[in-house]
């Protein structure tokens, strides 16, 4: 591996990790020979990860719970990278959107992001290290669809976090971008994307006319928190197949 794409010897923590795209970026990270704290909330796929996974270290937690989120970060160490992954999807027709559907999708998709990176970011301004930060939106963060309404909003509001957050920590040399990937026939692409009529409407849109692949948002994840883009910062790194040209 090129010296500036190399991990070893980084800390490196993943939300979401228990499944689909977290699962798979906590796995390549350990490849890369970053020490890997693997974050999720069912803890039956951290122990399946950790024994995938040799040297994962796994931390088991709900998100949407600050105090406790709080209480499990305290425990994790120094950390130099972190990916901000674990969301949920719960669409409903806008006329039909719940206080319950809004509340937990804000507190997870954003929230937790936000107060993940508070605890991260002021350890590593502590520790005087470059660290960086990547946070898995999509690209409905910038096109309305159907039934999405306030999945959109939450990554929408997410790539704004990303800015802002690139903005007052670049002055301590810490890193924030996002990937913002197309569908990923993950569980989470599998419940929403796996009618045949709308899966092929999407696809349509896509120029490169298909889904995106675990691995090609991995390895725009890897890139971001390498010295490889070492001079990138704030940018919302579309991972689409084109979808958000049009
Ligand atoms: P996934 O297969 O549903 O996996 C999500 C992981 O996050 C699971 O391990 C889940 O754990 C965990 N998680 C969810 N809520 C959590 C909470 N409150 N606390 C701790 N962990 C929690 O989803 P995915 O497709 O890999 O998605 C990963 C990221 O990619 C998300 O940010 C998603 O919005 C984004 N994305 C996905 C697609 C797609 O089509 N799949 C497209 C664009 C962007 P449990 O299962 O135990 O709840």
């Amino acid at each position: 591996m090129e010296p500036s794409r190399s991990l070893a010897g980084r800390r490196a923590l993943v939300t979401g990790a228990g499944k689909g795209i977290g699962r798979a970026a906590a796995l390549a990270l350990s490849a890369a020979g970053a020490q890997v704290i693997a974050l999720s909330r069912t803890r039956a796929d951290l122990e399946s990860l950790a024994q995938e996974g040799a040297g994962i270290q796994v931390l088991c937690v709900d998100l949407a719970d600050w105090e406790a989120t709080e209480a499990a970060l305290s425990k994790v160490g120094d950390v130099d990278l972190l990916v901000n992954n674990a969301a949920v999807a719960m669409l409903q027709p806008f006329l039909e959107v719940t206080k319950e559907a809004f509340d937990r999708s804000f507190s997870v998709n954003l929230r937790a992001v936000l107060h993940v990176s508070q605890i991260i970011s002021r350890q590593m301004i502590a520790r005087g290290v470059a660290g960086a930060i990547v946070n898995v939106s999509s690209q409905a963060s910038q096109r309305a669809l159907q039934e999405h309404a306030v999945y959109c909003c939450t990554k929408s509001a997410l790539d704004m976090l990303t800015k802002a957050m690139a903005l007052e920590l670049g002055p301590h040399k810490i890193r924030v971008n996002s990937v913002n990937p197309t569908v990923v026939m993950t569980d989470m692409g599998r419940i929403n994307w796996s009618e045949p009529q709308k899966a092929a409407g999407m696809i349509r849109r896509i120029p490169l006319g298909k889904f995106a692949e675990v691995d090609d948002v991995v390895n725009s994840i890897l890139f971001l928190l390498s010295d490889g883009s070492a001079m990138t910062t704030g940018a919302s790194l579309p991972v689409d197949g084109g979808f958000l040209v049009a």
